[in-house]
């Protein structure tokens, strides 16, 4: 069975300006690096067209309005200190939403096991009706809205691996029974919420916080927790909020998994999708701030996809 690879070359006008660390040079090595694995297994995809309401399940209508109103024609717009639009950001958070569509569209027509996107800017920080840490809107939680409408599904379960806590994704389910948010993050950090104590109104939300420092032997061991919790909610669909800042060597946190370590992660993650939802899985990528890093820990991610 194939793995699906979902993007398209917009990524490349989202322009954050110099020395941020959001920037497009991310998922060019990302790509570049796939590419020359030359797999059979890999099945390369553009995103699609997608119908917006899709976008209006997660955000709130006038905070669509407010960033539709903000692309610049010319120059930076700042929606926040951290969340910059540049004229090519239209297209570019639009095809980023439409690449989890066409990821689970592929999977549900089983044109692919499963997929990986590889696009930016990433979105799990992006709340119902605000932008924050380089988020504008939030990707994976529009593709959870999408399998919740489209195909009719009642569970749908989101793992957030990036270093920090998705508190718009979090905050747009917190009172949703139909998906299950889990994340391991680093705490107390950025963006400061993920308290053990956020459950979510139907204990759909599951937080666990890691101590800077933590190696790997400790945040697999946490995977325990949240492979429980998994099976207990039994998804039919599982989402990765796939960030790869939780690396030794990534300038944004102080996490210390090797790149290999996505490779055991990702292997455990799919054994239980295998046992729970027909190996239904989708995975979009978030952070990850060191090129090289980034680079080694995406194709061990991929690997383990296509295996
Ligand atoms: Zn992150």
């Amino acid at each position: 069975m194939k793995t699906g690879i979902i993007t398209t070359d917009t990524y490349l006008n989202h322009d954050t300006g110099q020395d941020h660390p959001e920037r497009a040079e991310r998922v060019t090595v990302v790509i570049e690096h796939l590419k020359k694995l030359k797999s059979k297994n890999l099945v390369w995809k553009k995103p699609t067209k997608f119908d917006l309401k899709y976008l209006q399940l997660a955000h709130d209508n006038n905070y669509l309005k407010s960033v539709n109103d903000s692309f610049p024609r010319e120059g930076v717009h700042f929606l926040n200190g951290d969340t910059i639009l540049s004229p090519g950001s239209k297209e570019a958070t639009i095809d980023a939403v439409g690449s989890i569509i066409t990821a689970i569209d592929g999977v549900m027509k089983k044109n692919f096991r499963n997929a990986f996107c590889a696009v930016r800017p990433p979105g799990h920080h992006a709340e119902k009706k605000k932008a924050m840490g380089f988020c504008v809107y939030n990707n994976v939680a529009v593709g959870a809205y999408y399998l919740l409408e489209k195909y009719c599904l009642s569970k749908v379960a989101i793992i957030d691996f990036d270093v920090h806590h998705g508190n718009g994704t979090q905050n747009i389910f917190y009172n949703n029974e139909n998906v299950l948010y889990i994340s391991t993050h680093q705490y107390p950090y950025y963006p400061g919420s993920g308290a053990a104590n956020e459950k979510g109104i139907k204990d759909n939300v599951l937080n666990i916080p890691l101590a800077a420092g933590t190696r790997t032997h400790e945040f697999l061991n946490a995977y325990d927790r949240v492979f429980k919790k998994l099976k207990n909610f039994n998804p039919e669909f599982i989402l990765l909020s796939a960030g790869f800042d939780a690396h030794k060597d990534d300038p944004l946190a102080q996490i210390n998994l090797e790149s290999n370590d996505y490779y055991t992660l990702t292997k455990r993650i799919m054994t239980l999708s295998k046992e729970l939802c027909e190996e239904k899985l989708v995975s979009i990528l978030e952070g990850g701030y060191n090129l090289k890093a980034l680079q080694e820990s995406v194709n061990y991610h991929v690997k383990s996809l296509m295996e």
